[in-house]
């Protein structure tokens, strides 16, 4: 027996070596062992905790302590204000594509768009965020990996966000021609970036982050591609790396798209692209 401050403190201890955030990965694991919200193991310390759930809460401290995701140990992550089911054959969402998520519903607003397309939808997390605050869009979500697809079709149906169709595609291979805004989140890392060799990306799927010898290979055939599969006067949205601005913007330029502009993420780093065609 044990309450939960001391599991928290021990916990926290465990992980100080290998997590740059130890006792928030202590928190929300606790938190998602008893099934209560973050705010419920802080607020009662002296609450006792079970055998069993110290059991639990050991076997995932040890695997966090082996470099896991705290995403993929919970098996959610929340992006957008939803709670998205997520595990190893995803990207777990990150913040800045929440950025990607406000460009692509200003343009959607301003253009009256009715359908959308999101590329390598992975989780489904931009798809899914786009279903749910413009429920009278037809949103295509594509993804290569029919595994990804099924993490996808989870959140689809726990969100209840029937507006939005899966199809598994290698980029454009399958999909339409007539799609008024297409967004995508490719991966774009160069192959021998050392970042993929560190902290939690270790365990996404390579495919998903992995964008060629300048990580500019999937950007490079989306934006050559896309013209043929968006209505003149669509929109493109690209999210990139923080030093890939000028890239991707000459890509857009030199592909025919007009009106190209970049927005910076909260970090102040040049993170969305879009283009119009
Ligand atoms: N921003 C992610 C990272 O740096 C990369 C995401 C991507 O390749 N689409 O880990």
């Amino acid at each position: 027996m044990s309450n939960l401050a001391a599991a928290l403190r021990d916990a926290e201890q465990r992980l100080a070596h290998t997590s740059p955030s130890a006792r928030l990965d202590a928190e929300v694991l606790l938190a998602h062992v008893l099934d209560k919200p973050r705010t419920y193991v802080i607020a009662w310390p002296a609450k006792t905790l079970p055998g069993e759930a110290l059991d639990y809460l050991n076997t995932l401290v040890e695997r966090r302590a082996a470099g896991q995701p705290v995403a993929y140990l919970t098996g959610e992550r929340e992006f957008w204000s939803l709670a998205l089911k997520v595990n190893d054959a995803a990207l777990i969402p990150r913040p800045e594509t929440e950025l990607l998520v406000e460009r692509a519903a200003a343009v959607i607003e301003q253009s009256a768009a009715s359908r959308v397309l999101d590329l390598g939808t992975g989780s489904g997390a931009i798809a899914l965020a786009l279903a749910l605050r413009f429920p009278h869009l037809a949103i295509t979500a594509s993804d290569v990996s029919a595994a990804a697809l099924s993490v996808a079709e989870v959140n689809r149906k726990a969100l209840g966000a029937d507006n939005v169709e899966l199809r598994e595609s290698d980029w454009f291979e399958i999909l339409g021609d007539a799609y008024e805004v297409i967004v995508a989140n490719p991966p774009y890392v160069a192959s021998d970036d050392p970042h993929l060799e560190q902290g939690d990306v270790r365990f996404e799927p390579r495919l998903a982050l992995d964008g060629g010898r300048d990580g500019l290979d999937c950007l490079r055939t989306i934006i050559d591609e896309a013209p043929r599969h968006l209505l003149r006067g669509g929109w493109l949205l690209l999210e990139h790396g923080f030093d890939q601005g000028d890239a991707v913007r000459e890509l857009l330029q030199a592909a025919g798209f007009s009106s190209v502009d970049t927005c910076p993420d909260l970090a102040g780093h040049e993170r969305v692209s879009a283009g119009r065609r």
